[in-house]
Formats: structure tokens, sequence, C-alpha cells
């Protein structure tokens, strides 16, 4: 198992550990990440544990959608992510040379009618 603490960077065996969080988050996937990343934001000590002993190694979130954007809105993310991602207003399905489909994602609900693929590492390699 692995263990991160919010006060410092390094990622540390829990038993090296010798602060007493506020809050234990268990899972350093993109969401267990983001709750750990706003806790720490807000000062609040945090310990972050997952049962690997290290990252995956392999991007799960290639593409970040409509309404997750608009959870970065709420954190104050948003604007940071737009300037550094590829925005996606809709896609186009195609096999042997002939279209199956398209998507507009324009036409959905919220704010912001598109995806988004990151332009940097995801964190969702965890
Ligand atoms: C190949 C692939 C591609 C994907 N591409 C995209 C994409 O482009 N866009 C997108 O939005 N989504 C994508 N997804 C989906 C996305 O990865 C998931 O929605 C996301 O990972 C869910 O995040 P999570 O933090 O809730 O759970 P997880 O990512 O599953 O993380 C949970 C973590 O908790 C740990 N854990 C669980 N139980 C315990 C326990 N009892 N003790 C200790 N640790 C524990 C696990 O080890 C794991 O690291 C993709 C998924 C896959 C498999």
């Amino acid at each position: 198992m692995a263990a991160l603490s919010g006060r410092s960077s390094a990622v540390s065996s829990p038993s090296s550990l010798d602060e007493r969080p506020s809050v234990v988050v268990v899972g350093a996937g993109p969401t267990g990440l983001l709750v750990a990343a706003d806790l720490v934001r807000r000062s609040v000590g945090c310990l972050l544990i997952d049962g690997h002993d290290a990252p995956l190694g392999w991007d799960r979130a290639t593409i970040v959608h409509a309404r997750t954007i608009e959870i970065f809105e709420a954190l104050g993310l948003a604007d940071q992510i737009l300037d550094q991602a590829v925005r996606i207003r809709g896609s186009r399905l195609r096999s042997d040379m002939q279209t199956l489909g398209t998507l507009d994602l324009g036409s959905a609900d919220g704010r912001y009618g598109m995806d988004l693929v990151s332009l940097r590492t995801s964190p969702s390699r965890s």
C-alpha cells in the first residue's frame, strides 16, 4: 500500500508517517486525488492511501467530459485547464472509409458544449 501525506509531497510507507491528518482519503484514482488536492488547498491535513504500491502507468482519462469541466469550474480550475487542453466539439465515427455516425457535443446540456483532451499527463495514471 502507498500513502501520500497532504502536508508533504513524498510518497511514504504508512508506518513512516508521523502526522495526524484530519481526513484519510482511501483511493488515489481521479476522485481521491481531486478530493485530497482540494483538502490540501483548503489547508485541511489529509492522508491519501491506495492499495497499489505505484501508479498503474496508463492513462484512464484521456477525455475530460463537459460535466467534469463544470466541477473544475466550481473548484476554480476550469480556466487553467481550458488553456492547456484541446477542445472537442464533436466527433465522427468511421469504419471502412464510411461514416457510421456523428456526435455533436454542443447539443448536450450544460454550459460547456465540448469535451477536452489534456495536453499534459493525466492524473488518472494513478
Ligand atoms: C482504459 C480506460 C480508459 C478510460 N478513459 C477515460 C476517459 O478518457 N475519460 C474519462 O472521463 N474516464 C475514462 N475512464 C474512466 C475513468 O478512468 C474512471 O471513471 C475513473 O478512474 C474513476 O475514478 P475513481 O477515482 O472513482 O476510481 P478508480 O480510478 O478506480 O480509483 C480507485 C482507487 O482506489 C483504490 N482502492 C479501492 N479500494 C481500496 C481499498 N479498500 N483500499 C485501498 N485502496 C483502494 C484502487 O486501488 C484505485 O487506485 C477510462 C477507464 C479505463 C479503464
